[in-house]
């Protein structure tokens, strides 16, 4: 057993952390926050070094690097600031699909531009009436000699209002049981014929980030537009969740590292009744518990990235770094504004930021009750 990161691992966090600490300007931070903006000059720069699409293949802009480490960067990102880190992280989201399942002239296309920093891509899974269970759509696309015509809603978009290309997933045979059997995935650009996308505006955290209701009204996208094969789109994105849901773990895990890092800092530095609060047991027993979480939270993450690139897909432990990890970064998110009193409800200490971007990862990518039933089916198998 070895617990220790390659030399070259240690590298991409440096400079993961370095590039963090340079570019994400707390001003700033707080204006975009505000203004609901992506932070589009850092994610320029980001794409510039190579940091977004660090595990994509060097022929599609990347640095074939593996999962690890783009969960070491999003880790670094996301304790320096919950929200631009998050925003970054997602600036290429559900690529990984093309990448995948897609054509080389996909990939040439749509991957290219998405590291190069002239793309952001967006995956479109979640209906209005169905979220969690994604095994019936409404959304439809029928096939119609060498095009696809797509007609439904979309809604909880990420990058909703800013992505170049959204990939779709649709129900393209409305007659095969069970449904979700004859499903695939499409690539829609934006600004097509019929496609609309309507900002969800405000919402509790994540606020760099867009998040958008995507309307496609007999949008007419070309057969070659499709992903891999034309039932398969179920089984590609539940593969695709397999692989993001550690990232999503990343983000939480940063997260939760970022609220500690300032909960200690301010009990180091704040006194009450002549004493500073972390000379106040209780103060230390709370930062023993949200350093023990985080490491346990630390552990289970690095596991499922490391399984993930030695030995590829297990949902049951990626499922359980995800929401083992979410709710480790939502509590000890909750607990840094603890210790930090009244302040810590006041938009400048950041703590209350970091709360509410934590609750995020408890929801998306499969809610903390999805994890938990992927964990028990796996460890049940199938009941009759
Ligand atoms: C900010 C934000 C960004 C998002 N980004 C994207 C995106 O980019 N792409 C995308 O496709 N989607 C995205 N989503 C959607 C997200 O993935 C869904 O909200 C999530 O999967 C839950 O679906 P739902 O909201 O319809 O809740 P529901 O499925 O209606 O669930 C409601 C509650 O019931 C529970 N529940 C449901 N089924 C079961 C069950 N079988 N057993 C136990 N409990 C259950 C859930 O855990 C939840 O607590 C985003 C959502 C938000 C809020």
């Amino acid at each position: 057993m070895d617990f220790e990161l390659t030399e070259e691992q240690k590298d991409i966090q440096k400079a993961a952390r370095e590039f963090a600490q340079g570019e994400f300007d707390k001003e700033k931070i707080l204006e975009w926050e505000q203004t609901h903006t992506f932070p589009r000059e850092i994610w320029k720069k980001a794409c510039k070094l190579g940091f977004i699409g660090l595990h994509f293949p060097e022929e599609y802009g990347g640095q074939d690097y593996g999962i690890t480490e783009n969960m070491l960067m999003v880790e670094e990102f996301c304790r320096q600031d919950s929200g631009v880190g998050i925003a970054l992280s997602l600036a290429d989201f559900s690529s990984e699909v093309i990448l995948r399942f897609g054509t080389p002239e996909q990939k040439k296309k749509y991957i290219l531009p998405v590291t190069q920093g002239e793309f952001i891509s967006a995956g479109a899974y979640t209906e209005p009436d169905h979220g969690s269970d994604i095994t019936l759509l409404s959304t439809t696309a029928k096939k119609e000699g060498d095009s696809f015509l797509i007609n439904g809603t979309k809604t909880f978009i990420t990058n909703g209002g800013l992505a170049d290309f959204f990939i779709v997933l649709c129900q393209c045979d409305s007659i095969v049981v069970p449904s979700y059997r004859g499903q695939c995935t499409l690539i829609v650009e934006k600004g097509i014929h019929g496609f609309e996308a309507t900002e969800i505006v405000p919402k509790m955290g994540i606020r760099m980030t867009s998040t958008a209701e995507l309307s496609f009204s007999d949008v007419r996208v070309p057969a070659s537009n499709l992903i891999g094969k034309e039932n398969a789109g179920f089984y590609q994105v539940l593969e695709f969740f397999d692989e993001s849901r550690i990232e999503i773990a990343a983000q939480a895990l940063g997260i939760a590292q970022g609220a500690f890092d300032r909960a200690l800092d301010y009990a180091k530095k704040r006194e009450q009744f002549k004493k500073k609060l972390v000379e106040f047991q209780i103060t230390q027993h709370k930062l023993a518990d949200m350093a023990t979480r985080i490491e346990v939270a630390r552990l289970i993450t690095y596991k499922a990235a490391w399984n993930f690139d030695q030995r590829g897909v297990d949902p049951k432990l990626t499922s359980m770094a995800k929401w083992f990890t979410a709710r480790t970064a939502v509590e000890v998110a909750d607990e840094a504004i603890q210790m930090f009193g009244g302040y810590g409800y006041l938009t400048e200490y950041e703590v209350e930021r970091f709360y509410r971007d934590a609750k995020i990862t408890e929801i998306y990518e499969g809610t903390r009750e999805i994890q938990k039933n992927t964990i028990a089916s796996a460890l049940i198998g199938k009941l009759k």
